[in-house]
């Protein structure tokens, strides 16, 4: 019972009440793996940043509690995640995902962090099975990276919506990433909100640290491939953001590894023809991260 906040101790008491009373077991778990049905909800690429982005307030994080205002409420969130990759893809399926700190050298404040949101192992079932023809497992070892906490934190304080977080394979090659978000279509009907967590642009290797304080800067590569990749995103061409090796010299240095940029094409893939699309947060930092995100619907 030490684990749990005052908020999880009163949902339980308020569950046990609920169910001596009007549920038996099997309406609670078709209660928990139901999602009512739902007008579509927005789909979200986040560009997250630094880590400490968690912890303060800056014109990023406003701007993601703005947004998260402005959508109509979850009834649990799916987060895509740069930072767990997996041989397969996987979806925690943990009652009560733990909030890992998968970094070092950060003050202890941002380790005390923790987002102590629920999960829904039913409804994370319910996902694996309905995965088809890319397979999606189960996990029930890990919890929420920070590339999902970091921004939840902000968007979603109470921490009283349920997150699921699907891990990058890091065998598939790109166009695979595509189709496994194309299969998770069905749950933006059911009051899920997906939201890919990465960074359009990052390449830690390049950083500017003495840039560190400053609003924004983006080295000249940098904001090439950001209006490059833009562009693609705005125009709907997903195709060329799937070959994203093929789009030159300066989307290269902005992509060195895949596992920031892929969240962004689960993302894309569930966009349908007449939504429309929108950047915020468009900035660069540090010479060679962008912060911009992607809103759809
Ligand atoms: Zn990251």
């Amino acid at each position: 019972m030490s684990y749990m906040t005052r908020k999880d101790f009163l949902k339980y008491i308020g569950l046990f009440s609920l169910s001596s009373t009007t549920m038996n077991a099997k309406d609670f778990r078709q209660v928990t793996s139901q999602l009512k049905p739902s007008p579509q909800m927005p789909l979200l690429f986040v560009g997250h940043g630094s880590p400490m982005n968690a912890i303060e307030s800056n014109e990023f994080t406003k701007q993601w509690q703005l947004i998260a205002r402005q959508l109509p409420v979850p009834q649990a969130i799916l987060c895509i995640s740069a930072h767990w990759e997996t041989k397969g893809t996987f979806i925690t399926a943990t009652p009560q995902p733990k909030t890992i700190h998968d970094f070092g050298g950060f003050p202890k404040a941002l380790f005390d962090v923790q987002y102590p949101a629920n999960g829904n192992p039913e409804l994370a079932k319910n996902i694996a099975a309905q995965s088809k023809p890319m397979q999606i497992q189960l996990d029930h070892q890990w919890g929420l990276y920070h590339g999902c906490w970091s921004i939840l934190k902000h968007m979603f304080p109470a921490a009283e919506v349920p997150v699921l977080q699907l891990s990058i394979d890091y065998q598939k090659e790109a166009s695979a990433h595509y189709e496994i978000g194309k299969q998770l279509q069905y749950l933006r009907e059911r009051g899920v909100l997906i939201i890919g967590s990465g960074n359009l642009v990052h390449n830690l290797r390049l950083i500017d640290w003495k840039k560190m304080h400053q609003p924004e800067y983006g080295f000249d590569w940098a904001l090439e491939a950001r209006a490059i990749i833009n562009k693609h995103i705005l125009e709907g061409n997903h195709a060329a953001l799937k070959n994203y090796q093929q789009l030159g010299k300066s989307v290269s240095l902005a992509v060195p590894s895949p596992d920031h940029y892929l969240p962004l094409l689960y993302t894309l893939s569930l966009k349908r023809d007449h939504e429309q699309v929108s950047l915020f947060n468009d900035k660069a930092v540090m010479g060679s991260i962008s912060m911009t995100s992607v809103l759809i619907g």
